[in-house]
């Protein structure tokens, strides 16, 4: 097998291997796409580990080899779920963490980590018909929270983020209105229900706080990594409900991704268009690159081996 592993800030190599035994209870995947994450962007720019670093966990594949005791898988299953590291040609993994790919929808935009991590932040918002629901941050995260929350029957349901692209995904994905942060703080402020924020970043955070009427939900999801964050303590006072869009445990991201594949198998939600970039292995620091450098017509790469 081949995999990619992080040597030094910002530089990968890839590395040849025999492959490791199929242990009872897992399977041989043979990597299709697997998604690069925002998340690891640090553990790849500032690598500072003598010891090289593996990363990628969203896997889309197919099985070629199952260990023993696995039932209810074939050969030639096109598989999705939780596998790391995953940026390399096979990954051995454990049956329980693998779900169907839908056979409507191709490999690279089967990327069921991120869909489950989306799915279940939007599940803790209580969505009822008729709400009004804005989305503040429309990376490939928000994008995917968007349809989600467009399923659900928002009687409004806008759009907020500063790049002129990730408004018309937007728009196009189910957004009926769409905005830059700054026209989103001057008139919106306290318009909505339910508030999502993927945007990662502290004035999106701020905003999104904003945007919330009396009594509504501001659900945070953004990856706040970069430092310590500040809520308004005047969310208190409006009555705001925060719910914490985070989890990390595995039984709930397995029904959330379970739901979230139905739901593009049925084409109410789609990663197709958000997959805007494509790598091989060799290219994965190419690929980290993108996150960086946002390249015109950026959303999300994936490596193909
Ligand atoms: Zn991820």
């Amino acid at each position: 097998m081949r995999f990619s592993q992080v040597v030094a800030p910002g530089r990968s190599e890839v590395v040849e291997v025999p492959d490791a035994p199929v242990r009872p209870g897992e399977v041989r995947v043979r990597t299709l796409a697997s998604g690069i994450c925002v998340s690891e962007l640090p553990a790849w720019a500032e690598h500072d580990d003598a010891a090289p670093r593996r990363l990628g966990h969203e896997l889309s594949g197919e099985i070629v080899e199952l260990g023993p005791g696995v039932h209810g898988w074939s050969r030639g299953d096109r598989v999705t779920g939780f596998a790391s590291p995953a940026f390399a040609d096979t990954v051995n993994v454990d049956a329980r963490e693998l779900l169907p790919a839908p056979s409507n929808v191709p490999s690279r935009a089967v990327l069921g980590e991120p869909l489950a991590c989306v799915v279940e932040a939007l599940s803790r918002c209580g969505l009822r018909p008729g709400q009004r629901v804005a989305v503040v941050g429309l990376g490939f995260m928000g994008l995917g929270a968007l349809q989600v929350a467009a399923d659900r029957a928002p009687a409004r349901l806008a759009g907020v983020d500063p790049a002129p692209l990730a408004r018309e995904l937007a728009a196009e994905l189910g957004a009926s209105d769409v905005h830059t942060p700054e026209e989103a703080g001057e008139s919106l402020r306290g318009t909505f229900d339910v508030v999502v924020e993927f945007s990662g970043k502290a004035a999106g955070l701020k905003l999104a706080g904003d945007l919330v009427t009396t009594h509504g939900t501001l659900c945070v999801a953004g990856y706040h990594h970069d430092g310590p964050r500040e809520l308004d303590i005047e969310l208190w006072y409006r009555g705001v409900t925060i719910v914490n869009g985070f989890t990390g445990q595995r039984w709930r991201l397995m029904a959330a991704m379970a739901e979230g594949l139905r739901m593009m198998a049925d084409r109410r939600l789609t990663f197709e268009p958000l997959i805007t970039h494509t790598v091989s292995l060799e290219d994965l620091d190419t690929g980290f690159g993108y996150f960086l450098d946002r390249p015109d017509g950026f959303v999300k790469c994936v490596v193909t081996p």
